[in-house]
Formats: C-alpha cells, structure tokens, sequence
C-alpha cells in the first residue's frame, strides 16, 4: 500500500519506526520485539537501515515478516553516502522481491571514522531519482524542523528540501522534536516556500535521560526547559523516566492532532511497552 494513501487518509495516521539487527545472533529478539509492536496494528511501521548499509538485508527481511505475517504496511529506509549505483540498484531489487513498496531515501551521515564515501551521491536527491529511474516504490524523505546540522541557515535547508521534493519525493518525515512550535514555525516556512508535500510529524519517547542529552547536543534539537525539568528530575530512575517520557510524547501528539497534523510516527526503537502505552493512551483520540 501506498503510504501516502494511509498518511493523507480520512483518520490521522499514528506510526512506529523500528530498527534492523546488527548481527545474526541478535536477529530472533529483534523480529520478536518488532512484531510485538507490529500486534498493535500501527498504520505501518519503518524499518531503519544501517550507516554503512551492512545490515541492509536484514532492514528487508524485518520489514518484508511485518508486512506479510501481521499485515501492518511497511517503509524501509535507505542511505546511499557509503553505497555506489550499483549497490543501491541491488537494494531495490530486493526490497521490490520481498513486496515493500515504501522507500525513506536518505543520504546518511557523512562518514567520520575515515570509511569509503560514495563516489556517485551526495545527496538524498540524487538517490531519490536513481529510486524513479528503478521504478514502482512511494518515496518519502527527511526533514529537520530545527535545521539540518550540515545547514549554514535555514534558508539554505529550506531551499535543499524543495530541491529534494522537486526530485521527486512524496512526502516527508521530521526528525525529532520536543516543542510542537517548532514544528508549526518549520510548516509555515516550507508551505511558503511552495513545497507541499505532507509531512509526518516524529515524536520521540524519552526514556533515558542521559542518552538524549548526549544526542540533542550533538543534533542542536531544542530541550524545553519544561523537559529537562522532567528529565532532571526523574532521569536516574527508569521506570519513572519511562513514564514521564511516555506521557510527554503522548501530549505533545495530542497538541499535534488537535492542531490538524494527522500523521504522527513514533520513534519506538524496538520497545514495544513504549509503543503500546502511546498506542494505549490515544484510545479514542486517534
Ligand atoms: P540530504 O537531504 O541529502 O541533506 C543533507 C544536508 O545536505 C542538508 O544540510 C541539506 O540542506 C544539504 N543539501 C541537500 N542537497 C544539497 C545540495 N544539492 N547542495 C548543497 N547542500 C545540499 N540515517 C541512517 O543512517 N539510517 C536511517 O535509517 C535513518 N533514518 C532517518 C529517518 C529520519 C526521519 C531522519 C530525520 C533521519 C534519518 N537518518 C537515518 C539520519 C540521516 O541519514 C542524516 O540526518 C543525514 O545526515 C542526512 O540525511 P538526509 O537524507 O536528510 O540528507
């Protein structure tokens, strides 16, 4: 199914983003833990895909068991800054064999460690349209409301994210945000800038304090001072973090939804008690 069939329908769409193992070994937990959050029948689910792009069969074979044993639509995602044409073709190959018709196409963060850097993109837009050449997927992208950290201005980000909806892509997916401003201020700015592609909102659930400091400070994401109050408060004691965490993104995706964003998609990193207490909460709303 077409996802942008499911994120422009009647009922607001709610999400969630899973990730692929890393190794063999760690496979059978991981497609446990995502078809538990699959039960919950999300309206479809993401897949993410490795930097570096060596766990990218198992991005299709997680996605493809969602999709065909629990009947939930599924997008996977692909990066193409460590990966030639070729290696990209053989990738949508698979991913058209295994069913999945949903592609997030990403550049991917430039490699610090010194790896290869592809020598054929650059840019999520040019994979955009290697991925309309190959032919049959819907095409999604990334988008940052706070500003992409390799963006000297947001005008320029602005400017680059037509470049990639023009490409091609039909809609986008924000990073992660904790003040729903944010995102309101972002759609005011690209609706003026003529691109009008529908945008799924990105909610995270914090659940370890420590970890989304380290993570805001090297994205430059915004923390209210409403969050880190929570997150100073109940950080050292994870059960209570889990439940602050749940609760904070579970207002901050009512505020969207009264305020018309009906795609949210929730960062659920294979925590299916995460999902399900989101799921749980919005019993009635969505
Ligand atoms: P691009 O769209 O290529 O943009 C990157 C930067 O280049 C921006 O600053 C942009 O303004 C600029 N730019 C774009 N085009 C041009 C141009 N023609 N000339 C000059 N500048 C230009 N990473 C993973 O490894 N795996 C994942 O599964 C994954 N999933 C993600 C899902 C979401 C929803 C988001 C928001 C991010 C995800 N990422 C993932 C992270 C992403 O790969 C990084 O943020 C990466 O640095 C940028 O990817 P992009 O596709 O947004 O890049």
């Amino acid at each position: 199914m077409k996802l942008t069939d499911i994120i422009t329908g009647a009922k607001p769409s709610l999400s969630f983003e899973v990730f692929p193992p890393k190794t063999w070994e760690t496979y059978d937990q991981i497609r446990d833990a995502t078809e538990e959050i699959a039960s919950l029948h999300p309206s479809y689910m993401s897949v993410t895909y490795g930097a570096g792009g060596g766990t990218s069969d198992y991005t299709v074979s997680i996605a493809e068991n969602i999709q065909k044993k629990h009947g939930v639509p599924t997008i996977a995602h692909l990066t193409c800054i460590s990966s030639s044409r070729e290696q990209v073709k053989k990738q949508l190959s698979k991913l058209k064999d295994a069913g999945i018709t949903n592609i997030l196409a990403l550049r991917g963060d430039l490699p610090k460690d010194g790896s290869a850097r592809s020598t054929d993109y650059s840019y999520s837009s040019q994979l955009i349209k290697d991925i309309i050449d190959f032919g049959g997927f819907c095409i999604g992208g990334a988008c940052y409301p706070e500003g992409h950290p390799d963006s000297k201005t947001w005008m320029d980000d602005v400017k680059y994210l037509k470049v990639k909806v023009d490409a091609g892509c039909e809609f986008l997916t924000t990073q992660m945000f904790f003040d729903n401003n944010i995102l309101y201020n972002f759609l005011y700015r690209i609706r003026e800038a003529g691109i009008n592609v529908p945008v799924v909102a990105g909610i995270m659930p914090v659940t370890n304090a420590v970890q989304i400091k380290r993570i805001c400070a090297i994205s430059g994401n915004a923390l209210p001072q409403r969050f880190i109050r929570i997150a100073d408060k109940f950080g050292n004691d994870p059960r209570a973090m889990m439940q602050a965490g749940i609760a904070y993104a579970t207002a901050q995706v009512i505020d969207l939804l009264a305020n018309g964003i009906n795609a949210v998609h929730i960062y659920s990193m294979n925590k299916p008690e995460v999902a399900r207490q989101i799921k749980e909460n919005l019993t009635g709303i969505i």
